[in-house]
């Protein structure tokens, strides 16, 4: 469903509500800055996330007023940016940035039972690193009690991506200005052991390969 909200109006052309659109900016993502009003105050909070199908989990402590505030069912915005460069056009006017974003909106659901909790964690984990869930001790009851898990079924979204060099105006071309784009990732660095790791205890395979940069 694509109402007025999420319908792109600055520069629509870079703009789209197709699912997959929105999808693929959300899975290349883990961390939504989520919007929402308490008595017209706006605040907008950094939090992970993770997605299956239609529904984004967020997850924190029982006593996070994002949290709180949110499982009361009050309108949620949830925006995920990758930022891909900066664009240096001739003209301090047309200065621009590369960037693949997503903005969703719905309410959301606190989840009640152990089990579906348990489920929307995975999710969490698994989107964050892949094989990481398997690998460690699952929540206990009380850790469970002391976390609170919300659902967001998506009702609308968009995604806005702009790729590709500046767009100067053609009166400006010949002007002796470096014009461009700095290309900007986000990259990970090889992973730090715990200083208490047990001896033997090699990096996981999900691990190396996350750090190589390749799947499966
Ligand atoms: C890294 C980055 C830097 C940016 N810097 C600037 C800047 O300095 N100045 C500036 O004016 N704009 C900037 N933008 C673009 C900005 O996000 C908005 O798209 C733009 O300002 C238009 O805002 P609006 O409220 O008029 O959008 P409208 O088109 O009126 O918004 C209507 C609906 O379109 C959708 N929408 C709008 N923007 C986005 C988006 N970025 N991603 C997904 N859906 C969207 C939402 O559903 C929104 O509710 C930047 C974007 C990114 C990702």
């Amino acid at each position: 469903m694509t109402t007025d909200r999420s319908t792109v109006r600055r520069i629509p052309a870079r703009g789209s509500n197709e699912r997959s659109d929105v999808f693929a900016v959300l899975d290349a993502g883990f961390m939504a800055h989520v919007g929402f009003a308490i008595e017209s105050q706006p605040f907008v909070i950094p939090t992970l996330y993770g997605r299956d199908g239609e529904r984004l989990y967020i997850h924190g402590s029982a006593a996070s007023r994002m949290l709180r505030t949110l499982e009361g069912g009050v309108p949620a915005c949830l925006a995920v940016t990758h930022v891909d460069g900066i664009v240096l056009a001739r003209s301090a006017f047309n200065h621009s940035m590369n960037y693949r974003s997503a903005i969703v909106f719905g309410q959301a659901r606190k989840l009640a039972s152990d089990e579906e909790k348990t489920r929307a964690l995975r999710t969490i984990s698994e989107h964050l690193l892949p094989g990481r869930w398997n690998d460690v001790r699952a929540p206990n009851a009380q850790e469970l009690k002391a976390t609170t898990v919300l659902e967001i079924v998506i009702e609308e979204a968009s995604a806005k991506v702009r790729s590709g060099p500046p767009e100067d105006d053609p009166e400006d071309h010949g002007l002796e200005h470096w014009a461009g784009v700095l290309p900007l990732r986000f990259t990970q660095e090889t992973a730090i052991p715990d200083p208490q790791l047990h001896n033997g205890i090699p990096k996981p395979g999900y691990l190396e390969r996350r750090i190589r940069g390749t799947s499966g």
